[in-house]
């Protein structure tokens, strides 16, 4: 990975915009550069372009959308901005954070209604911190059907996809404009593009260990459950290229990943009366602060792990999500009739379960205060047979990258603008602030789509201005 000088390189081939990176952002970016007349390559190292994109629940959040405004819901660009700030203790980029709630709607808006996405909003619940329902999300709550609704819109535009194509190297001028890149393929071979604008799409360096070690050493223990192929390329060329890097230490985790079974259990259930509890049968925190601190706190617990305790009603909610059906199909979801053979079921010691469970009955009544701070008289108290889930934290994707602009620009050191390099989803610093704890359910899709979108407007125009 290097940036290497463009003198006296001929490329193979030019595109008016080269996109590093087939996921989210990367197939956004594409879609703004045709919108804006342009032709591009998004290129992907893998056979086909999935990304975390893939991986994840598909979860968009938006103020003031279509879909969000015929549901009746009440919600602005400036209640959201409180939102993300709110969670990220105001130390989010108050710009960044305004212009990624602006455009969240329209850009939400504008993959239904012009490039046929199909999207629905998320009712019923709200996320760790969420005031309103805002979660634009496939019916299935699945990211396979957004990145497969995303590369149907691609394939629908004529967008050129090239994958099995890894960007090793960028070529660059004295004054940090890119030239082009080179491409690898497996067997060795590859190809020289030249471009007039790029943008990065190839998200952080979840996938990366070194990395993860050097900026969030507190998870390098952790199962990383983003795409391997997310190495931090973004971020090394961009300091290779004089741009500023902020909240390298931000990062989203998890606290609910099935044991050893390996899938994501919607938070969902803790957001509507289900609790954590470890080995020995207390709770340990307020799991409504959200789930990204909680895979700190989940993996700080003896044995690094937690069981998910709910009940039937929990049960058929989680029927919803598609990876909660195949955490069940693969057994991960057990059943105990009463709180004896709850204890016997998950191991721990049946009186503590018992006070547990009486206090969180307690507590729901309205008769007393959570010493961690949850609220729990909005849902009923967990009612019998129960269900748990043996859980483990894990470390989803990083939030910390290549500051940039309203316009997606990546900006140097300085604060001035590098000349034809935009960045956007994980490839960008998002609004999550410096840790774990600040990162708002979405955050992450939030960036990859409105940095994705404003990231391939903002090439095109260079492109066009040339
Ligand atoms: C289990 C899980 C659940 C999640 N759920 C949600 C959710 O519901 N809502 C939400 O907002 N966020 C969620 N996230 C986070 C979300 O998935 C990411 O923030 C988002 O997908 C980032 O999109 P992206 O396009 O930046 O990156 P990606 O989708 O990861 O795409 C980046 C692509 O770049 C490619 N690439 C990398 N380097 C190169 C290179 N050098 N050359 C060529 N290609 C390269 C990769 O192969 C990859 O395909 C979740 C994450 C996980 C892991």
């Amino acid at each position: 990975m290097a940036v290497l000088p463009a003198k006296d390189v001929s490329f193979d081939i030019h595109v008016p915009v080269a996109i590093i990176g087939g996921g989210a952002c990367g197939m956004i970016a594409a879609l703004a550069v045709k919108d804006a007349g342009l032709d591009s390559v998004a290129l992907e190292r893998d056979p086909i372009p999935r990304g975390s994109t893939a991986l994840s629940s598909g979860m968009i959040p938006a103020c003031c959308s279509k879909i969000q405004q015929a549901a009746g819901v009440e919600d602005s660009v400036d209640i959201m901005a409180a939102d993300i700030q709110k969670k990220a203790r105001g130390q989010a980029d108050p710009d960044l954070v305004e212009t990624v709630c602006r455009e969240s709607g329209p850009a939400i808006d504008w993959l239904t209604d012009v490039h046929s996405v199909e999207l629905t909003l998320v009712q019923g619940f709200l996320y760790p911190s969420h005031s309103q329902m805002r979660m634009h999300a496939p019916a299935s709550r699945d990211g396979a059907d957004l990145i497969s609704g995303l590369t149907q819109a691609v394939e629908r535009a004529d967008i050129s996809v090239m994958t099995n194509a890894h960007v090793v190297d960028l070529y660059a001028d004295d004054s940090g404009r890119i030239l082009g890149l080179k491409t690898e393929r497996p067997d060795g071979s590859g190809d020289l593009i030249g471009c007039d604008a790029l943008v990065m799409a190839c998200n952080g360096f979840g996938g990366n260990s070194d990395m993860v070690g050097q900026f969030i050493p507190d998870m390098v223990d952790a199962n990383y459950f983003g795409h391997v192929g997310n190495q931090g390329d973004a971020i090394l060329w961009g300091e290779a290229l004089g741009a500023a890097t902020r909240h390298l230490g931000s990062y989203q985790g998890h606290g609910s990943v099935a044991h050893p079974h390996g899938i994501l259990i919607s938070w969902a259930l803790m957001m509507q009366g289900g609790i954590q509890i470890n080995s020995e049968g207390r709770r340990f925190s307020n799991e409504h602060d959200g789930y990204s601190e909680q895979g700190r706190r989940v993996l700080a617990q003896p044995g690094s792990i937690a069981w998910d305790v709910f009940d039937n009603r929990l049960h058929e909610r989680g029927q919803e999500f598609v990876d909660y059906r195949e955490a069940d199909a693969a057994g991960a979801v057990c059943t105990a009739d009463s709180v004896e053979a709850l204890a016997e079921l998950t191991g721990v010691p049946l009186e503590t379960l018992r006070q547990t469970l009486a206090e969180t009955e307690r507590l729901a009544a309205g008769d007393g205060t959570d010493e961690f701070g949850r609220d729990f008289t909005g849902e009923p108290a967990l009612d019998p047979p129960y269900r748990a889930i043996r859980v483990t934290g894990s470390l989803f994707h990083t939030q910390g990258g290549l500051v940039v602009d309203k316009d997606a620009r990546v900006l140097r050191q300085d604060g001035s603008q590098l000349p034809n390099l935009m960045a956007g989803g994980g490839a960008a610093c998002g609004v999550s602030g410096p840790e774990d704890w600040g990162y708002l359910s979405g955050n992450g899709l939030l960036t990859a789509v409105t940095l994705g979108r404003l990231s391939g407007a903002t090439a095109a125009r260079i492109a066009l201005d040339k």
